[in-house]
């Protein structure tokens, strides 16, 4: 597309101005008789909504995407032939602040991109014999600010004034002489074909309505989620209604946005303000998305029905692939739970939370990778977003904690935090985990200079001298990275975000950012390999091995680790840190933990997506199976219990004994991630080979679970392993793709090769719990 910018000649932006309206562009056309075909291509340095004729090409949303804007802006095609007619012809736009000029980031900035939004079309018509393109050139569009969205942001408000709506304002013939002209407006970045998955309307509901104990009106759908409502509603001009978007009530019962916002520091918005006309009307916002599953009407006119209400989620058109149910309904729930953070939390880019922050947290997406690739066929939307994540890699070789880089706490920069262990580790675990699932080659070789880069630049953090490496005189401490900033391990229970990053600030925790800094060196040699890079996959395999080394020495000295920390267990055993009888003395030692704290989860953010695994992998899979069904907090089915419709952010988000709802968002994946362990170990379906070339179903019943089945669409076709153990039988319904080779293991270690679809049963006896 040859992208022609055009905007507004005065457009009255400031920082810390008002929201400002929203632009309607139009240019009127003739179309002479012999077209065959119609095509038009837009953009914008904002959030854009195509017109022709009166009417929207397609269903798209949140138009253009998100991507690292200041590098490149994607484009939408839209075939409109069918809207164009002989004669006389509008093409139009709305334009809106998106995130270019939106709220942004943890700290919500706005104008982070830029201040100034602006529009590009390109409309091909292709006749018999000729073609003619219509550009956004300045002369021949006009604008106008004097629409009905007076105020507009992607995450704050909403505000439409239906009196001043434009009847007619796309269609041929309407007056546009009291509109502005336009002028052009630069953009630097490449303009690129989109390259993610369209955002759409998914699912909806309906609500009921709720009278809370304040007096409150609060329509309740049931379903945490990321997405809009669509109202009616019946009055008359002069009256003004407000609807604010939440996804809790309080201990009371009450409407509110304590736990994701703070009025002063972090103000939520998600707020529509609708000035009515006279008349029943439909409103749906254009411009803004929420995450919620509640909403407060303020000053409703008439009473408050069902069905004058729809909420519709909101994300990126990715297929689901996986799905999982058992004997236990809370594990259920449990895992429709993941499934809708997955959704609320894949809206362009993967995102932490869908309300609060919405930020393209790398480390977010490191630990739910292998999750989200079980429940949905992922490709096209990581690869667009790896590609921004490589975009912004920092001179020296760090990778953003945020993708696409948004300001954090200040607009000096958009690189701080960037390096962060478990964080910036997303360069080289994403991609391996899209190649081992997907079998392709195309994001190891779009992010591998980047991988490199980055491991070079942690080899440099890790010689320089730190004071704490004062302390620890050793040979080997240039394979220990214990300089910049690194969160940590983050959350363990009973921790507060707060005081986690005061800790990351004030003392980042070296024994993290070393055991990353090898399994970045030791995916890379892996990676190196795979590609043909034999130099590359020496340097780094040895690399590797020394920081193990060192790691060892310093962490685990005398082979015993003296914590109760579970992370400090899981993390050396996950990573392959651990070999051999330490491994197992180390499992062991982690399994007496996890015992004596109950089955409760005491891990943080960087290693409760692996711990059941690590348990299964080691011989403690009955303490896995009692860790994923113990009701109590910490645990996952504790927030079930409490009606959890989606991932909590803090295990005590409501706190058990008050009942109290703290600062936690409810709607993080992160602390989901280990339900991959339902498919990958309870029901065993594992690849052996990148793309599932070659599997293992390798089911391991245990716990209080009599059925569990789990269904992957993989890229070979579907896979099934559904079990139930019946009259002390075990027997397995498995579902195999011709194609490939596939082995079966029974509980009672019966191995069946080249095994195809069908029953396989054994013997089932409980297991003893270790
Ligand atoms: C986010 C996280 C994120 C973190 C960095 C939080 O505020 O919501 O999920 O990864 O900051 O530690």
């Amino acid at each position: 597309m040859k992208a022609v910018f055009i905007t507004r000649k005065e457009e009255p932006f400031q920082l810390k101005g008002p929201f400002l309206p929203a632009l309607f562009f139009r240019s009127e056309f003739e179309v002479e008789s012999g077209l065959r075909s119609a095509s038009l291509a837009m953009t914008a340095l904002g959030h854009y909504i195509p017109w022709i004729n009166g009417e929207k090409p397609d269903e798209g949303l949140l138009t253009p995407g998100y991507t690292e804007y200041p590098k490149r802006l994607q484009f939408q095609t839209y075939d409109v032939t069918s809207l164009i007619q002989q004669g006389n012809n509008v093409i139009g736009a709305i334009l809106g602040d998106g995130w270019y000029r939106g709220s942004c980031g943890p700290m919500g900035m706005r104008a982070t991109y830029g201040e100034t939004i602006a529009l590009a079309a390109e409309l091909t018509l292709t006749y018999e014999d000729h073609i003619e393109t219509i550009w956004t050139d300045p002369s021949s569009w006009k604008c106008t600010a004097d629409g009905p969205v007076v105020a507009q942001d992607i995450r704050r408000v909403e505000h439409y004034d239906a009196r001043k709506e434009i009847p007619d304002w796309c269609r041929p013939g309407f007056d546009d002489s009291a509109w502005e002209p336009c002028i052009t407006a630069e953009y630097e970045g490449k303009v690129i074909p989109n390259e993610g998955e369209p955002v759409l309307a998914h699912e909806r509901f309906i609500p009921e309505i709720l009278k809370t104990p304040d007096g409150g009106t609060v329509l309740d759908f049931g379903q945490n989620m990321a997405g809009f409502i669509t109202f009616t509603v019946t009055g008359s001009a002069g009256q003004t209604v407000r609807l604010l978007h939440g996804e809790a009530l309080d201990e009371d019962g009450n409407f509110t946005t304590k736990n994701i916002s703070n009025e002063k520091f972090m103000p939520l918005g998600q707020e529509i303000i609708y000035d009515l006309k006279d008349g029943t009307q439909t409103y749906t916002p254009q411009f803004m998305i929420c995450g919620f599953r509640y909403v407060q009407l303020i000053d409703w006119p008439e009473e408050a029905l069902p069905q004058n209400f729809i909420a519709t989620a909101v994300y990126s058109d990715v297929k689901m692939t996986g799905t999982f149910t058992c004997s236990n309904e809370k594990i259920n729930r449990l895992v429709k739970n993941v499934e809708w953070s997955l959704k609320s939390n894949f809206v362009e880019v993967p995102t932490d939370c869908p309300q609060r922050e919405r930020a393209g947290w790398t480390g977010d997406i490191n630990v739910f990778i292998e999750c989200a690739d079980l429940f949905a066929d992922t490709r096209r939307f990581i690869s667009k977003w790896l590609k921004d994540l490589v975009l912004t890699q920092t001179a020296e070789g760090a990778i953003l904690s945020i993708v696409p880089g948004v300001f954090m706490m200040n607009r000096k920069t958009r690189e701080q935090s960037a390096g962060a262990a478990g964080w910036a580790d997303a360069v080289t675990r994403i991609p391996m985990q899209q190649y081992l699932v997907y079998g392709s080659l195309s994001d190891l070789e779009t992010c591998y200079d980047a991988m490199k880069k980055y491991v070079e630049y942690n080899i440099r953090r890790a010689k320089k001298n730190s004071l704490r490496s004062l302390l620890h005189p050793s040979k080997d401490k240039r394979y220990i990275l214990d300089t910049g900033f690194h969160y940590g391990e983050w959350l363990e229970p009973g921790a507060a975000n707060m005081v986690d990053a005061l800790k990351a600030i004030l003392m980042p925790d070296t024994e993290v950012a070393t055991a990353w800094f090898f399994y970045s060196a030791k995916t890379l040699s892996e990676v190196a390999k795979i590609l043909g890079k034999k130099e590359d996959a020496k340097r780094y395999r040895g690399l590797s091995r020394k920081i193990r080394e060192a790691y060892a020495a310093r962490f685990i000295p005398n082979g015993k680790l003296n914590t109760k920390r579970q992370c400090k267990y899981v993390r050396p055993l996950y990573m392959g840190l651990v070999e051999g009888a330490l491994a197992k003395e180390i499992a062991a030692q982690l399994n007496e933990l996890v015992v004596k704290n109950d089955y409760h989860i005491g891990t943080g953010f960087l290693t409760t997506y692996q711990i059941l695994n690590v348990l299964s992998d080691n011989g403690f899979h009955e303490t896995a199976c009692r860790m994923i069904e113990n009701e109590e907090c910490p645990g996952w089915l504790y927030e079930v219990d409490r009606g959890a419709t989606t991932i909590w952010e803090g295990w005590d988000a409501i706190d058990p004994q008050t009942g109290r709802l703290k600062s936690k968002s409810l709607n993080h994946y992160s602390p989901g991630a280990a339900t991959s362990w339902l498919f990958t170990r309870l029901c065993g379906i594992r690849a052996l080979k990148p793309g599932y070339q070659e599997i293992v179903i390798e089911p391991k019943p245990g716990g209080d679970l009599t059925q569990a089945c789990a269904s992957y669409e993989s890229v070979v076709g579907k896979i099934v392993s559904d079990w139930k153990i019946e009259d002390e039988q075990f027997v397995l319904r498995a579902e195999i793709p011709e194609s490939i080779k596939a082995r079966v293991v029974l509980p009672d270690g019966t191995i069946i090769e080249d095994a195809s679809s069908g029953v396989y049963a054994c013997p089932y006896v409980a297991a003893v719990q270790a």
